[in-house]
């Protein structure tokens, strides 16, 4: 794999060609033989090769040389500019992306010429929320890359250890925790079992996923009872049995005090009667605890669930998505735009649409590959978030 990894996720842009290479040697077969349940889609291909370039406006209209020294460096970020529709060049081994529209190579270099992932940067701008993003985007890497040189990334921002088991010469066996070629075609023919533990489990091949590929359509199609959740053995059978006798807008209002959905789901799991009691408001209580990072992009602009009727625009939306299968994958819409506005194409009334099936949303939302890709790239964003924070006037707009 090529040494060149977005500054957002610390990812590489070309993982899904390398990927079938690597295991098209792993297992010693053509690489159109490769089973596809163990490479990417093609929507998380368009995703990885779908890169944005950030950096100042003058070297954007000049691509020859990149600057290369402190002193060449602008004094200020207000000349940054974000250029999209980047794919990567002939030689993106040694740091070149390509402007898609004019054919103009770039080179990329760790604090002045910032490349990512056009889905990563639309996340950072969500988390960020506000005008100058770009600029103090670009102001905080080099700021740390020029105190602490890093090759890849943003020196000092914590990518995740699975990132940091893709720094070999392969993708596939240091990605997959794999001790080698026999432990792939071990794995590989275990066949369905497999490819779960491959993608979410020991694999992390999550890590590459596309983060937008939101699972509205499998919460409406996979059904869950939280009946059958596994309960959990108490030794204080008085006090449950009290507790259990609560009234059942008593055991909501305690379960309203639950700050995250693995704290709802052990209160569920204290007994059968409270799961019993408390089931047919469930819906209700995870959607208060899904964080609108989880929702697709829509849902922040409504303004997430502040109120019934954002929550029921956002009802509207998932079930208008739902019926619709061309659903555009928010890495690459027109990411001009601050965020994503759609309108429902047909939206049911409440007369003929259930409710929502927010619990199943959560599940699915926690076995898939992208929504667990999602979060551990809004935790980067956080990162630079808080780092943005701290830029001073000096590190925004030079020393003088
Ligand atoms: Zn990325």
């Amino acid at each position: 794999m090529s040494d060149v990894y977005c500054f957002l996720c610390g990812a590489n842009a070309e993982v899904a060609e390398q990927l079938e290479i690597d295991l098209a040697a792993a297992l010693d077969l053509p690489r159109s033989r490769v089973p596809k349940a163990f490479l990417f889609s093609p929507e998380d291909e368009l995703f990885q090769t779908s890169l944005a370039l950030c950096a100042p406006h003058d070297d954007l209209l000049s691509p020859s040389a990149p600057t290369s020294t402190l002193a060449q460096l602008p004094a200020s970020s207000s000349t940054i500019h974000l250029l999209r529709a980047c794919v990567p060049g002939p030689r993106h081994a040694y740091a070149e992306i390509r402007h898609a529209p004019t054919d103009r190579a770039y080179w990329i270099t760790s604090n002045s010429h910032i490349f990512g992932h056009e889905g990563c940067f639309r996340i950072l701008q969500n988390v960020l929320r506000r005008d100058d993003w770009v600029e103090r985007f670009w102001a905080v890497v080099r700021k740390a890359n020029l105190a602490h040189p890093a090759a890849n990334g943003i020196s000092g921002v914590d990518y995740g250890e699975e990132v940091d088991r893709t720094q070999g010469r392969t993708a596939v066996l240091p990605l997959g925790n794999f001790d080698g070629p026999d432990e792939v075609r071990a794995v590989v023919e275990a066949g369905d079992e497999a490819v779960d533990e491959y993608w979410v489990g020991r694999g992390a091949m999550w890590v590459f996923s596309r983060p937008d590929a939101f699972p509205v359509q499998e919460a409406l199609e996979n059904t869950f009872a939280p009946i059958h959740l596994p309960p959990r053995p108490s030794r204080h059978s008085r006090m449950l049995s009290k507790f259990e006798a609560l009234p059942v807008e008593l055991l909501c209002a305690v379960a309203r005090e639950m700050d995250t959905l693995p704290e709802l789901l052990d209160l569920l799991r204290v007994s059968k009667t409270i799961r019993h009691k408390l089931v047919s408001s469930l819906d209700l209580l995870v959607r208060h605890l899904i964080r609108p990072h989880f929702l697709p992009p829509f849902a922040l602009h409504i303004g997430g669930f502040d109120s019934s009727d954002s929550v029921s625009l956002v009802e509207d939306m998932l079930w208008s998505r739902s019926s619709s299968r061309s659903t555009t994958p928010d890495s690459v819409l027109d990411v001009r735009r601050p965020f994503d506005v759609d309108t429902p194409a047909t939206t049911p009334t409440d007369s003929v649409r259930p409710p929502f099936p927010w619990l199943r949303y959560a599940r699915e939302c926690a076995r898939s590959a992208s929504m667990r890709n999602r979060q551990r790239i809004i935790w980067i964003c956080e990162q630079i978030a808080d780092m943005v924070d701290e830029l001073t006037e000096a590190d925004i707009h030079g020393a003088g």
